[in-house]
């Protein structure tokens, strides 16, 4: 067994195939985003049972064919047991994992984006800070691992640092005063501070303090990202902003996200969380 290498990383995705064994997709240090077949882990005295499940974090061994990939044996070091017992982290946690499984490849080192979704899974289990702003951090720092996030520093169009800003959707990020034209007259910047505007348009004009935070988000490593807090509107202007960068840039339909949102429109949400469906 020792011939076999170890790969180290997050269990994202688990499917039935045929009665017994299972297909995972796990996001590794070693190899990026890998598929691989666990046999057996469908049967209840398999000792791969446990570990062929999403958030499972942990040392697998891994047959590695020509067409495809065995796991033989799993060291777990996380199961993140308390995601699964609370339905909106479990959507939360599962959403997470397929933004994941999406943003990455196979054979490019992903690291920074495993880090990154171990962060957020802790974040989640631990419930600070609260999964709406874990989720939206999450998001937007997910863009930069994929070496995709938007200018948040400077004029995406003649490089001006000092600003004032207004971040436009379409064109990347930062736009200054005079790249941004009309959009920025002052007519313009009261029109479009309307946030239902700002998200058909593309363009926000956006409060000092999410400019900040979108900053912090834009260069904190994984691991120290989970750690602040925002106002409520500066978190409503986060999610407005990724909302429409995903609709822009991203154009994806999540499953998970789908699953999500129809568990905040019931009140079986409210039951579970304490808190009135968004
Ligand atoms: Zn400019």
């Amino acid at each position: 067994m020792a011939d076999y290498p170890v790969l180290h990383g997050i269990v994202l995705s688990s499917m039935p195939v045929g009665e017994y064994d299972r297909r995972l997709s796990i996001l590794t240090k070693e190899r990026g985003r890998i598929s691989a077949f666990a046999k057996g882990a469908q049967k209840p005295k398999s000792a791969l049972v446990a570990a062929a499940q999403p958030f499972v974090t942990g040392a697998f061994t891994v047959i590695e064919g020509r067409s495809s990939n065995t796991m033989i044996r799993a060291e777990v070091n996380d199961y993140f047991t308390e995601l699964r017992s609370d339905l909106a982290k479990t959507c939360y946690g599962l959403y997470f994992c397929e933004l994941a499984e999406f943003a990455t490849e196979e054979f490019i080192d992903e690291s920074e984006t495993l880090q990154l979704l171990y962060a957020a899974l802790r974040a989640l289990s631990k419930g600070i800070p609260e999964p709406g702003l874990a989720r939206v951090v999450y998001e937007i720092k997910i863009t930069y691992t994929r070496g995709e996030g938007p200018q948040v520093n400077e004029c995406v169009r003649c490089h001006d640092r000092k600003g004032p800003f207004v971040f436009h959707v379409p064109s990347g990020g930062c736009l200054c005063a005079g790249c941004a034209g009309e959009l920025f007259s002052e007519e313009g910047r009261k029109a479009y501070e309307l946030r239902t505007q700002a998200v058909a348009s593309g363009y926000f004009n956006l409060d000092d303090s999410t400019w900040y935070a979108l900053r912090v988000i834009a260069s904190t490593q994984p691991s120290r990202l989970f750690s602040f807090s925002v106002s409520e509107n500066v978190l409503a202007e986060l999610q407005s902003v990724a909302a429409a960068w995903y609709a822009e840039h991203v154009d994806h339909t999540f499953r998970s996200a789908e699953m999500l949102q129809t568990l905040q429109d019931t009140t079986v949400f409210e039951d579970i969380t304490g808190k009135p469906p968004v």
